[in-house]
């Protein structure tokens, strides 16, 4: 590996990123040339006013549905044609490359939420994604998959038909399913939605593809979601999940299960779904100590103002993970990929 890439060089020479959502890792002034190509009218008098729109500034603490709004208002909507997608896909995974030495990388969005509410072919948007993918893997020597996110907001016939076409698209790259969204009028995963979805996920997996859940995301949920999903979905893996850090039966859960998590350090301080990262320091601790399997990812490195690299360095400084524990994430990454070894 190159030792000129002006990366930290106690971090390990290829990471994994596992979760990182389209809607939130395309580089400001790329998905302002995406707009302006298509005659966008933005909101905003010059970039870097569309900037500020679309990044959420370190130090300030948003909710989680403030931050899947930007999402869902500006970069979903921008990044909803096939041209957008190609261009995205492919730009997130070299960047990812270049600043963070990723090489596997798991790009996670709703083909639903790019195809203006049925105006655009859906599977046209999943091709070009695709294509995308394809290119930046052929230029620079990495592997990708694609991850369906099914959304909490949607009905159970919207989320079939994304399920149908993560099945469809499997041989092409599209290897796993997560279920995503906001959690405010439904604070976490509940009993009842998890039972409900428990259909969706028995057929992911039959048909062999991966899953995760997004759940213990915010501060106002107990872990009682880790517990839900863990029960009804049986996922590979789960997005975040750091409520679990404050309840015994989501943690026994989570260690006899061997389930791994996608923890995402700036997105849960942004979140507020840790309030410093003293603890941060804390949740991880109780991850270390429960023997429970954890993987360091970005969740949305432009909408955050981060990176892997930058995630990497934050944990070694603040003394929550050693240079020894650091490697053993990525080497647990590496093993919960959904990208085959
Ligand atoms: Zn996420």
């Amino acid at each position: 590996m190159a030792k000129n890439d002006g990366i930290d060089d106690r971090l390990p020479t290829s990471l994994t990123d596992l979760h990182i959502h389209v809607g939130g890792a395309v580089a400001p002034h790329i998905l302002y040339a995406i707009a302006m190509q298509q005659g966008f009218k933005l909101p905003t008098k010059s970039y870097w006013e569309f900037v500020d729109l679309i990044t959420i500034r370190p130090g300030t603490t948003h909710s989680l549905d403030e931050y899947l709004k930007v999402m869902h208002e500006w970069t979903e909507k921008i990044q909803s044609s096939p041209a957008a997608m190609e261009r995205a896909v492919y730009e997130i995974i070299g960047k990812e490359y270049r600043s963070s030495r990723v090489e596997h990388i798991e790009l996670r969005f709703n083909p639903m939420k790019r195809n203006q509410g049925g105006e655009r072919d859906l599977d046209h948007i999943i091709h070009a994604s695709l294509r995308g993918m394809d290119q930046a893997c052929l230029e620079y020597g990495v592997k990708a998959c694609l991850i369906f996110c099914f959304a909490r907001e949607f009905t159970y016939a919207q989320n079939e038909i994304l399920l149908d076409k993560a099945i469809k698209y499997q041989a092409r790259g599209v290897l796993g399913i997560d279920l995503a969204g906001p959690e405010s009028n439904n604070l976490e995963l509940r009993l009842k939605d998890a039972q409900a979805y428990e259909r969706l996920f028995t057929r992911a997996r039959a048909a062999g593809l991966k899953t995760t859940v997004h759940t213990g995301e915010t501060s106002h949920t107990s872990g009682e979601g880790v517990v839900a999903a863990l029960r009804y979905l049986k996922p590979h893996r789960i997005g975040h999940g750091i409520r679990a850090a404050y309840h015994d039966e989501a943690l026994d859960m989570l260690k006899d299960s061997g389930v791994v998590l996608e923890l995402c350090p700036s997105s849960n301080l942004a979140t507020g779904a840790v309030k410093d990262l003293a603890e941060l320091g804390y949740v991880i601790n109780r991850f270390r100590e429960r023997k429970i399997p954890f993987t360091i990812n970005t969740d949305g490195p432009y909408l955050l103002d981060t990176s892997l690299a930058k995630e990497c360095t934050m944990l070694l400084d603040a003394n929550i993970l050693s240079t020894t524990e650091l490697a053993e994430s990525f080497r647990v990454a590496r093993q919960a990929s959904f990208i085959p070894s």
